[in-house]
């Protein structure tokens, strides 16, 4: 990957050896993802300990919704990406994203069930027009096979997990401290002040002619007498209560059946592509939706981190002092922002004596290394005092290791993909790969139900809840490891399958 060619985009204004425009996105993103992952961090317990107190069944009702929410913030993607790559170009969307995320964070700090359902769905419309199109804006400004591209992902990906590590903490602490809207308030202040970069950049003029609609005609054709460009924002406002409706309605799970739906409809649209694609092409968009379901399976363990690892940390990690339970959701940023570079050199190093490991060898490592960081946990049972609290290391260790792992697959997936997709179809693309959490999240929703206690005790804990997740987290290992090994075994007849495509 590393050592694929030399060819630079050298017209457009350069910063530490990137281009500039590298540096605005890294700024927008970390502050989005502050916003995303500081709301994220409250999520689970208040939903838990605020929406869904008075009832029994409230780990269920919190497992549907939280599921229901990551499958849709992340599906938006690909209609987001579609609009973008067909109308609205990257810069539109990025700004209607982004501004209606800000919205749903603040309307977040309402009090009230209402408003805590319609916040979620404004999150989930702004999140598909502004995650899959920052993703791609970096991807654009490198010309193909650029060398730099993948060190311009990890940085990227730097920016991510640099809001991903202060936002639980911050937000964590009002919410303690203030209570919790105070939380969800921060988190509106973060998606602004990525807004304020993003738009600072386009000010400067950092972005060349990128990220532009396709096409002014189709961006200003009238439809019902009101132009595309303005007719998207109306529409994607109108969406919210349905998406708002569809959220509250845990009993039904509408969003689980809806996602069953999407699966094979977006299957059978990528094969309907690939049919129409010449071999390369098709080989190409093969391997993405390949590492695109890896990553699904990876998704869908790494991703309890919001919910059960959060409850569990809550109810059975003796924190002492040390962070509060939603704050311990910064620690996978943290290892990220330790590790990211040392592990991107690696790979540089790697690619110099042509010994980096090809994609999906990369992706059987990151699988296998998922199922180690919950087979630790699943030990920790053993050093639990007479109350069913474990030390606080075990879910240190945790977090180390699958954050290893993470690093093996999502930025490499993240730069693959922008590689491995058609040029006319690159946002689409990495809506698809965004699939990959949204069908992650319908792992969740079922692991996290599994997992459910039910119980009106707020204070609920102790040796037998341990053990409902100790267990838990011995299984979630087993089958991890076991789709590592897979990969890892199916690996060598991919590279005869698809030659130099990788
Ligand atoms: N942590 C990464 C991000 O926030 C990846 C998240 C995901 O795709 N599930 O962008």
């Amino acid at each position: 990957m590393l050592d694929k060619g030399v060819s630079t985009t050298t017209e457009d204004p350069q910063m530490f050896g990137h281009p500039k425009g590298l540096f605005y996105l890294f700024f927008a993103e970390l502050w989005e993802r502050f916003s995303f992952y500081g709301m994220r961090a409250l999520l689970t317990l208040y939903m838990v300990q605020e929406i869904f107190k008075a009832i029994a069944e409230r780990d269920t009702a919190t497992a549907v919704v939280y599921a229901s929410y990551g499958s849709l913030v992340y599906a938006s993607t690909v209609i987001g990406g579609q609009i973008s790559d067909k109308i609205l170009g990257m810069r539109s969307s990025i700004f209607l994203g982004g501004i209606l995320m800000a919205v749903g964070h603040f309307v977040l700090a309402v009090e009230n069930d209402v408003a805590f359902f319609v916040a979620l769905a404004l999150i989930v419309v702004g999140n598909g027009f502004f995650k899959p199109n920052i993703s791609t804006f970096v991807g654009a400004l490198y010309e193909e096979g650029d060398v730099r591209k993948d060190s311009g992902f990890t940085i990227f990906y730097m920016g991510i997990n640099i809001g991903g590590f202060v936002a639980p903490l911050l937000c964590g602490w009002l919410a303690a401290e203030y209570g919790w809207h105070y939380g969800f308030g921060l988190a509106g202040i973060g998606m602004m002040a990525g807004l304020i970069f993003f738009w600072s950049g386009i000010k400067k003029n950092v972005f060349g002619d990128k990220g532009m609609p396709p096409s002014k005609e189709i961006y200003e054709k009238q439809i019902i007498g009101i132009p595309q460009k303005t007719l998207i924002p109306i529409i994607a406002v109108l969406f919210v209560p349905v998406i708002a409706y569809l959220l509250s309605s845990w009993q039904q799970n509408y969003v689980g059946g809806i996602f069953k739906f999407i699966g094979f409809a977006v299957l059978a649209y990528l094969g309907y592509i690939m049919y129409s694609l010449d071999s390369v092409a098709r080989k190409k968009l093969f391997m993405a939706v390949l590492i695109t379901f890896f990553m699904t399976l990876f998704w869908g363990f790494h991703e309890l981190s919001g919910s059960v690892i959060t409850l569990f940390a809550s109810r059975n990690v003796a924190l002492d002092g040390i962070m509060s339970a939603s704050q311990t959701n910064a620690l996978n940023s943290m290892f990220i922002i330790i590790l990211a570079i040392p592990i991107s050199l690696l790979w540089g190093y790697l690619a110099k004596n042509k010994l980096n490991p090809r994609t999906p060898y990369k992706f059987g490592l990151g699988l296998l290394l998922a199922g180690a960081s919950f087979y630790i946990l699943s030990l920790s049972g053993a050093s639990a005092d007479a109350n069913g609290m474990v030390p606080f290391t075990y879910l240190l260790v945790m977090y180390f290791i699958i954050s290893i792992g993470e690093l093996f697959m999502s930025p490499v997936g993240l730069s693959k993909i922008t590689d491995l997709s058609p040029k006319n179809i690159v946002a689409f693309m990495m809506g698809v790969w965004f699939l990959s959490s949204a069908f992650a999240f319908q792992i969740v929703g079922f692991i996290s139900e599994q997992l459910a206690i039910e119980s009106t005790d707020a204070n609920v804990g102790g040796i037998e809840t341990l053990s409902v997740y100790t267990d838990g987290f011995h299984l979630i290992a087993l089958y991890a490891l076991g789709a590592g090994a897979i990969v890892l075994l199916f690996s060598p007849l991919m590279k005869k399958l698809m030659g130099n495509v990788h």
